[in-house]
């Protein structure tokens, strides 16, 4: 890959043309994961429950175009508010690119293979249950410590 290849080096990043900007995406899907904020200190609490249209197999959203429609608080991330929303995690390409940050190295893009985030374990994949299996009003009982969607020990069941 050239340097040129590499356009979230080189151009700014709130000039991205729209597949550049989508491809910055890693596709973990841990921001659609709920979240709970302290109504006193504002602090948020990270839940291993996903919104119901999430594709749990995929980590895909299976009603993306019209996704606003069905869940009205879906935020679209902006170049504007990437780094303002303290809720996606650290490793959300947004993210890192609004911070000045390089894309990690199991980046699809950095890697060339869209498969390389699951293959990193940084996906929500076998880590999370559908809000529609669960009663929403027992969300505080499957509160996660942050960080748990890239935990290999999470993932695979192990206690350390
Ligand atoms: S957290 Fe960021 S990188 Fe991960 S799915 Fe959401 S927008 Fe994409
Ligand atoms: S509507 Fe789609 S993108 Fe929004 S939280 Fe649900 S699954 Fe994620």
């Amino acid at each position: 890959m050239t340097k040129d290849d590499k356009f979230w080096e080189t151009i700014p990043f709130d000039q991205f043309n729209q597949k550049q900007w989508e491809s910055i995406c890693d596709g973990c899907a841990q921001c659609c994961a709920h979240k709970l904020q302290d109504e006193d200190t504002d602090e948020i609490f990270l839940t291993n429950i996903v919104c119901e249209y999430l594709d749990t197999e995929k980590c895909q959203c299976s009603v993306y175009g019209d996704r606003h429609t069905y869940v009205p608080d879906c935020i679209k991330i902006t170049p504007q508010n990437a780094k303002e929303l303290s809720w996606i995690p650290e490793t959300c390409g947004y993210k890192l690119l609004a911070n000045g940050k390089p894309l990690p190295e199991w980046h699809p893009l950095v890697t060339g293979d869209r498969q390389s985030t699951e293959q990193a374990n940084m996906t929500i994949k076998n880590k999370v249950i559908s809000e529609a299996d669960i009663e929403i009003d027992d969300l505080e009982d499957y509160l996660v410590e942050e960080g748990y969607f890239s935990s290999l020990c999470k993932a695979i069941g192990a206690d350390c």
